[in-house]
């Protein structure tokens, strides 16, 4: 079959006949090609390809690691616009979010093409006498990465850029739903000079999942999903003795204080909240207003939400396109009528939205809810998708405290004027990633990116530092030359 997407192991294709999955455009609600989905035989050879490929990557020096990642960062931008369609084409984003999100995951690949320096140790003379002290970070071996739909491109490169160039080989087993990225990555990779090997694309669902959480050749697992599952991947493989970062759903909540430029703060909210159709794990699901707040917001968000121009994403006019598959689009719009029964107040209604030509994709327009309270399901839970819910408090103090109330800590911000207001929150909120009048505080490569509460399972945040100290273990030496002094043996602890 020609449209179907295969493992990549090996440095090729390998296809197999067995299990398979559709893949949609979701513009056209057509199916576009098959994804083949791993059976523990196809995992066994990845994770063994991946295991022979070790000793040798790991013992080539980081500057030439380095050169491969400057290499493939050459051409993930001589190759932008073909890497774009293919996010668009599977998942359904406008271009040039596609773009966006592709530069996003490049910059990790520049951050790890400073693996040289990254990864200089610490040395100290003279710990004792004559006894010098040496610190190294070392590869783990096979790393895993399990990636969601939302980004196909930028999430795995939050990850395998940096694993990579600390010297580990890594699995990518991205999302079944827009497979292809990872192939291209692949064949990108192999480009820039990247041995075979190195980097595997494992397709597959949950079986494949479950066969990588608890192989016994595996170091450690890198996941970014929804919460439930990252929950369940954590406690799998950490009970495998495995290191494991697994970063979940999200409610991210934007406080607007009655003193902030409500013009500023509808414009953040419109592309916060409506920006890729709602499917991005930072984006604002939540807007608490405070005080006069709610009424100035909900007139300026209401006749921009009537507005939003919905389409194709590769129609260059298109501020939003598709849900990706049609049980999502699904889900979001049987939350809509939660709220609904719930009782909030439903000022724009993106039900039932279907374009001219295009009357089959998993279209959903923008919706907006006034007074929403934290009882109901449209608050408590993650949707995913173009809703937004007001939210409205009487003061500072009753904001931060739902903030910190909710079971998510990915991101939050707060529009303000006043420096003691932004301050206080920053200082206080319980959140991994919090905004100063920027709605969605992504932060860059040489920072790390994660949540806190059910946001993150694990220790440490991707990309940047926390990203190299997850892919290497920290070790110490201390050593001394013959001089000719003899200690006799010393059944003490040596202090100095
Ligand atoms: P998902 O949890 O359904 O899938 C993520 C990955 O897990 C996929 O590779 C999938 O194949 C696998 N998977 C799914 N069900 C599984 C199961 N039962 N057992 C084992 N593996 C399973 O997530 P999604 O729908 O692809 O992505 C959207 C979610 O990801 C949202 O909740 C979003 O907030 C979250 N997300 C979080 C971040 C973050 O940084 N915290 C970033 C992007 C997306």
């Amino acid at each position: 079959m020609s449209n179907m997407i295969s493992h990549w192991i090996d440095g090729k294709n390998v296809s197999v006949d067995g299990r398979t999955g559709d893949v949609f455009n979701p513009a056209t609600g057509e199916v576009q090609a098959q994804v083949a989905l791993a059976d523990e035989a196809m995992l066994n050879k990845a994770v063994a390809s991946s295991l022979a490929a070790f000793p040798d990557w790991a013992a080539t020096t980081p500057l030439r690691r380095a050169r491969v990642m400057f290499k493939f960062r050459e051409l993930l931008e001589d190759n932008l616009k073909e890497f774009a369609a293919i996010v668009t084409a599977e998942h359904g984003k406008v271009l040039s979010d596609a773009e966006g999100s592709i530069i996003r995951g490049l910059e990790v690949v520049e951050f790890a093409a400073g693996i040289p320096h990254l990864l200089k140790g610490d040395f100290t003379e003279q710990v004792g006498p004559d006894i010098d002290s040496w610190s190294v970070r070392q590869p783990l071996g096979v790393c895993a990465g399990i990636t969601p739909f939302n980004f196909p491109a930028m999430v795995p490169m939050w990850m395998f850029p940096i694993a990579i160039a600390c010297g580990n080989t890594f699995i990518l087993k991205p999302s079944e739903r827009d497979p292809s990225s990872a192939n291209f990555m692949a064949k990108l990779l192999q480009q820039a000079g990247l041995p075979d090997g190195v980097f595997t694309v494992l397709h597959g669902d949950k079986q494949a999942v479950d066969g990588l959480l608890t192989h016994p050749d595996l170091a450690a697992v890198s996941f970014v999903g929804s919460t439930p599952i990252a929950e369940y991947v954590y406690q799998t493989s950490t009970a495998q003795n495995k290191r494991v970062q697994a970063l979940g759903g999200a409610k991210n909540h934007m406080v607007v204080m009655p003193d902030a430029d409500f013009d500023q703060a509808t414009d953040a909210l419109m592309g916060a909240a409506y920006g890729s159709a709602g499917e991005r794990c930072m984006a604002v699901s939540v807007a608490v207003t405070v005080g006069d707040a709610g009424d100035a917001m909900i007139k300026r968000l209401e006749p921009r939400v009537r507005a939003l121009k919905i389409g194709p994403g590769t129609d260059p006019d298109s501020e939003m396109g598709p849900l990706v598959t049609a049980a999502h689009k699904q889900k979001v719009e049987a939350y809509i009528d939660q709220g609904v029964a719930d009782g909030a107040s439903l000022v724009v209604d993106g039900r039932g939205l279907t374009l001219q030509g295009y009357e089959n994709g998993f279209f959903t327009g923008g919706t907006l809810f006034d007074n929403v309270t934290p009882a109901m399901s449209i608050y408590r839970d993650e949707i995913f998708g173009p809703v937004l819910s007001v939210v409205r408090v009487n003061s500072h103090a009753e904001a931060m405290k739902l903030v910190n109330d909710h079971e998510f800590g990915n991101g939050a911000a707060i529009f303000t004027r006043d420096g003691d207001a932004a301050r206080e929150f920053a200082k206080g909120v319980e959140i991994g990633m919090v905004g100063v009048n920027v709605p969605i505080p992504v932060p860059m490569a040489f920072h790390s990116f994660g949540g806190w509460k059910r946001s993150l399972f694990g220790d440490h945040h991707m990309h940047g530092a926390e990203g190299v100290r997850f892919y290497t273990k920290y070790k110490v030496m201390t050593g001394r030359w013959p001089t000719g002094i003899r200690d006799g043996a010393s059944f003490i602890m040596p202090t100095m």
